[in-house]
This record gives structure tokens, sequence and C-alpha cells, in this order.
């Protein structure tokens, strides 16, 4: 096959491990920069330009495209689609995981467990909005924050109030979650590719903090995870129609509730932790599935 990987540099730990269990598995393999790619949009024959020639055709491509690039990304993902490579994720899939308050209204018109959870973005009654997910203590949480920044947890009723205050003076969107004591700082990822999870981690924070990131400090161990969890990773995973997704899970007293779905999911951690090569299993996924001209919504959606 003739492998297309979006991604901005060769060097990423998880690209060049891709590239890697492609070239080793017989694969062609280029690594495209999002960003540097340009598209005729207004053609009846899609193509895609980069350093002044046309790409060649793939029979696939693995985006990995940056939170911060998700809508440029996506533009050239759905030019892929419309040229018939297929996608590891489709365009439309990680749209909607992008975007947070619509996954979790996703998961929860599907019963999936969930932490009890508000958004807002300028609350006239707040107290009101702290009574709404069941009162303190709380976790706060600014939209567009990744890595734990922008996550809080306020203890008391008071705090809350002042933090969401704090931050409808930035004007940002907000998301306020019950906080689920029990998972004791620490959280499980699960890594699924096409149906199955192929490998779990639990990532636990350092003494005297809840935020289990590893930016944060936190550290990672493979772990092994209940039926109840498997499946429910399973059907994140399904739901938001991702083949390759990390399902971030909190074990709390009334069984796993889903966090985060995450479409362009790391390698580092997850390989270092479990030992497992799971960048074969992402290229094995390819070679069962890839056609050209197989993607579901050929960027449409
Ligand atoms: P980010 O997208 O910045 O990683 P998360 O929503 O994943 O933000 O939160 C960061 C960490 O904080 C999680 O990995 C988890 O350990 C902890 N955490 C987040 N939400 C809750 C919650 N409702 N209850 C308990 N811990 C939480
Ligand atoms: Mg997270």
């Amino acid at each position: 096959m003739k492998i297309a990987i979006l991604s901005r540099s060769r060097y990423i730990y998880s690209t060049s491990r891709l590239v890697e269990a492609a070239e080793s598995r017989g694969h062609e393999v280029k690594v495209v920069n999002t960003l540097r790619c340009y598209m005729n949009i207004a053609s009846h024959r899609p193509t895609i330009h980069y350093r002044g020639d046309h790409l060649e055709p793939f029979d696939a491509v693995i985006p990995r495209i940056g939170a911060s690039i998700t809508v440029y990304g996506t533009a050239v993902l759905r030019q892929f689609e419309m040229m018939g490579v297929y996608p590891l994720n489709e365009s439309v899939a990680i749209t909607r995981a992008r975007d947070k308050l619509r996954s979790l209204q996703l998961l929860a018109r599907k019963g999936v467990g969930l932490p009890v959870t508000g958004f807002a973005h300028s609350p006239d009654d707040i107290a009101d909005l702290i009574k709404m997910v069941g009162g303190a203590p709380l976790v706060i949480k600014l939209l567009e924050g990744t890595q734990g920044i922008g996550v809080v947890l306020a203890e008391t009723r008071k705090a809350a109030e002042s933090v969401i205050e704090a931050f409808m003076g930035l004007k940002a969107d907000i998301m306020v979650q019950e906080f689920i004591k029990e998972a004791g700082g620490s959280d499980i990822r699960c890594f699924v590719v096409g149906g199955r999870v192929v490998g779990a981690m639990k990532r636990q924070a350092v003494p005297g903090e809840f935020r289990s990131n590893l930016h944060r400090g936190g550290s990672a161990q493979a772990v092994k995870i209940t039926s109840e969890e498997r499946m429910t990773a399973v059907r994140a995973a399904n739901i938001m129609g991702l083949n390759v997704a990390g399902v971030d899970i909190l074990r709390s007293g009334r069984g796993p509730l889903v966090m985060e779905v995450n479409s362009s999911p790391g390698l580092q951690g997850i390989e270092g932790a479990t030992g497992l090569d799971i960048a074969s299993l992402i290229v094995q996924f390819l070679e069962k599935n890839a056609r050209r001209h197989r993607t579901q919504t050929r960027g449409k959606g």
C-alpha cells in the first residue's frame, strides 16, 4: 500500500513509529505536513498540491492532526477522502470528537456512563449551575484546555463560584463536572483499534494532585481492565465513529465513566507503559480495511 501520514513532522514519536511499522510491513509511506498542503476545491476532480506538485494517489491516509489545526487539518483530510483515499479516522468523526460538548451529548444520548456535567458560557445564575451538577466539590474545565491546563478542582461552593466567575470574565466556554473522588487521581486510557481495546494504561497523578496527565507529572503503567470498561471504551469509539481512539475513563463507584474520546491518541505513553507494538496493529487495521473509494462519507457531512 501507499500510505500518507498527515503530521507536522516525521520526528514526532507517534509519526516515526507509524512510519517504522508501515515500512517494516512492506508499505510505502510519505509524511505530509498538513499545513503545507494546498487544494483546488472548486473542481470536480479534487487535487492536493504539496511543494509545487500534485500529491500522487494514496491507498490510505493516517491523520495525526493537532488540536490547534483541527479546521484546516480536517479540510485537508476531506480532500483526501474526496479523492478516494481511505482515512484511518474519517474527517467527520474527528470533527465530532474535537467538539467536547457535541461528543458528550452524543455519548449521553446512547446511554454511555458520564460524570454529571454542565456546560455554560455566561450563566446568569452561577449558584443554580452549581446546584444543577450536584454542588461542590466540582471540577471546572476550560473547553479549549489540554494537558490538564485549565482544569480546576473547586472543593467548596464558594471556590466554585469564584472560579466560574473568573472563567466567565475570560469569555470562555466552560464545563462544570461532578468530581469523581473514587478515581483517586487516576484515569484509564483505553486504546481502541478497529472495535477492540488493544492496550490500556492507568495514569496516576503525583500525590496531592488530582489530574493524572503525564504533562502534570503523572505516571503510567499497564492495567488490566474489566469487561465493563472494555465494552464502554469500544462503544464510545463506535458512537464517535472512530476506528482508532483513546478513550479516557474514570473508575467511579457507579462503574466506568467516559471523560473524553481522543481521535489522535499518542503512541508514546501507551507503547511505553504496555510494551505493545500498537503502531503495527494500526497498520494491520489498514491492511484489512483500506480500499480506495471505501470512505463512508467521501468528505460529505
Ligand atoms: P485535559 O483535556 O486537559 O487532559 P481532562 O478533562 O482530561 O483535561 O482532565 C485532566 C485530568 O483531571 C484527568 O486526566 C483526570 O485525572 C482529572 N479529572 C478530570 N475530570 C475529573 C473529574 N470529573 N473527576 C475526577 N478527576 C477528573
Ligand atoms: Mg485529558
